[in-house]
């Protein structure tokens, strides 16, 4: 039995059978079917699924003289046919609170590339969201990026959209935020307010007196309690139906909430009770502000009514393009007002990033840390290494969530102690260029993410995008592990792309890995889950630099569509 299903379902040898077989059990043939498994790309002429499950894989005369007649037949046209992908680190249902607030992303994805062309969205969208902003009091806009505007938004430039409505707008890394004056206010920031432990409120020059940016910490505790707390469950659920199928329509069929909030999570439960998920969602509960969740009937390694609880996240450190994520050695061009050796800050010590960990270890949870910036990245190596002395490390799977900018001799210590790196090759396209002329120099630009050295020490890994911190594109991220092609078409780090086929594993089968469910996911093989992407060409027959222009045609989970781009 699939891990999937909670309920067991009548077999076709049961006489009780109601339904034909024809509505229960498809064929799939005529188009490249890529199984996934293996170490190198390997086709099966027909696939055949009966009720979510994967029951036949081989030629096509085989699978008609078993089935022919017998099912329903889908003719793939020449299309191709891959695992449905699973997400290496995603947050689903913040990606629902992305699609219901204001887009501020810069082009590709969206129109925010200066200042005054953020506030015209924010009053564009003000103009039609007036039920959004009733129901949270808020006025909210997701993904400005800096790198790409003219100048870092304040409260002053909010202001002047809104002073009696509290406005928050989320960098597109998720790890700042821009508020106006009244949202200072609510959140209780002024000039006598001390910074957070793990986080900044940005001065205006030569004063105390907040100019509006947050960061880390900061940020954070404004979304977690002034503006999730506010919304209500219905625009709650809503917000999950639509993060959900922005996943399915990038071949997703299962998706990552890699730092579930308490209403985060109470959202993902109240749908898994009433079995209304149409992707299996499995969600690491923030550590600081939603640990006991852990300890909920939905933890464990399988699926109830698509929804499980995996483990823990723990955060520490910022961003990179942010210039947070905490660095060994300074930033290439530090942020404005900070000195030039600034190179981050951690968000917590080395004593309690280790009792975060032991803590997962000794109740069997699995650990899932955000590190960017290779001070972070050590913390978390020696904290991992003290629980692996301390508790043993049986197939724990500790995965390390971006990695962007782990050193060589880091790599050597994730091998070492087992931990599992989820990459984010996705920055080369996004900040690439960026990361060379300020974030971090030519030289260490070109060697985040090295996903091509991990893999020849012997790592398997994941390709993410993070989102909302970008679309949740499966193209995109396969694109930029193979291509690793910026904005503007450098190439960043050459000697560390891999290959497509690596790149789908690191989306189908090394994913289901990272999440202990390779068994039932990640290769079309018998037995597993019939979780399908169909891809208008072959990722494996293209150009690399044609992935990019990609196009999901369908997404099949547990045998049914869940996303059709054809209407
Ligand atoms: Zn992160
Ligand atoms: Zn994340």
């Amino acid at each position: 039995m699939s891990c999937n299903n909670s309920t067991k379902k009548e077999g076709p040898e049961n006489e009780a059978v109601a339904e034909p077989y024809q509505l229960r059990q498809t064929i799939y043939h005529n188009g490249d079917i890529l199984t996934m498994a293996g170490e190198e790309a390997s086709y099966v002429e027909a696939v055949v699924q009966r009720e979510g499950q994967i029951i036949f894989v081989g030629s096509k005369e085989d699978a008609m003289a078993q089935f022919g007649g017998k099912a329903k037949e889908v003719d793939l046209n020449g299309q191709t046919m891959l695992p449905g992908f699973i997400d290496g680190h995603g947050h689903v249902f913040n990606v629902g609170l992305q699609a219901a607030s204001a887009n501020l992303l810069p082009p590709p994805d969206g129109d925010g590339n200066s200042v005054e062309s953020l506030q015209q969205i924010l009053r564009d969208w003000i103009g039609s969201n007036q039920e959004f902003i009733d129901s949270t009091g808020w006025i909210i806009g997701f993904g400005y990026d800096d790198s790409q505007l003219d100048r870092y938004p304040t409260k002053e430039d909010l202001d002047a959209v809104s002073t009696d409505i509290p406005i928050y707008i989320i960098h597109q890394s998720g790890h700042l935020s821009v508020v106006n004056s009244k949202g200072l206010e609510l959140a209780g920031y002024t000039a006598e307010t001390q910074d957070p432990k793990g986080g900044k409120i940005r001065r205006i020059d030569g004063s105390n007196e907040p100019n509006g940016i947050l960061e880390e910490v900061a940020h954070f505790m404004v979304l977690l309690t002034k503006i999730l707390p506010q919304m209500k469950p219905e625009l709650q659920d809503d917000m999950l139906v639509k993060g959900q199928k922005l996943y399915a329509s990038f071949g997703y069929t299962t998706a990552q909430e890699g730092r579930s909030t308490p209403d985060g999570t109470a959202t993902m439960e109240r749908a898994a009770e009433k079995d209304e998920l149409i992707l299996d969602i499995v969600s690491y509960v923030d550590i600081l502000s939603n640990r006991d969740a852990a300890n909920s009937k939905y933890q464990g390694k399988t699926y109830t009514n698509k929804y499980r609880i995996g483990g823990v996240k723990l955060n520490l450190d910022g961003s990179p393009q942010g210039k947070t994520a905490w660095l060994s050695h300074p930033y290439f061009i530090p942020p404005a007002g900070e000195p030039a050796d600034y190179h981050g800050y951690e968000s917590m010590t080395d004593e309690d990033a280790y009792k975060h960990v032991a803590d997962a270890y000794q109740n069997n949870l699995q650990i899932l840390a955000h590190c960017n910036g290779d001070s972070a990245i050590d913390q978390y190596i020696a904290a991992v290494s003290r629980a692996n002395k301390e508790f043993g490390n049986n197939d724990r799977r500790t995965v390390i969530i971006h990695a962007q900018t782990a050193r060589e001799e880091q790599l050597d210590s994730f091998v070492k102690e087992k931990m599992w790196p989820s990459f984010f090759p996705m920055h080369t396209f996004y900040w690439g260029d960026y990361h060379v002329n300020s974030v971090l120099g030519k030289e260490r630009a070109y060697k985040i993410s090295p996903t091509n050295t991990a893999y020849k020490k012997g790592l398997r890994f994941t390709s993410h995008h993070d989102a909302p911190v970008a679309l949740p594109s499966s193209i995109r991220v396969l694109s930029a592990t193979v291509t690793r092609a910026s904005r503007s078409g450098q190439i960043i780090g050459p000697d560390e792309r891999i290959s497509p086929f690596l790149a789908l594993k690191a989306l189908t089968d090394w994913a289901a890995y990272q999440h202990f469910e390779e068994k039932s996911k990640g290769t079309i093989e018998v037995g597993k889950v019939a979780d399908f992407v169909i891809l208008d060409k072959n990722p494996l027959k293209i150009d690399p630099m044609q992935l990019a222009n990609l196009n999901v045609e369908q997404t099949i989970k547990g045998g049914e569509i869940i996303y059709n781009k054809k209407p």
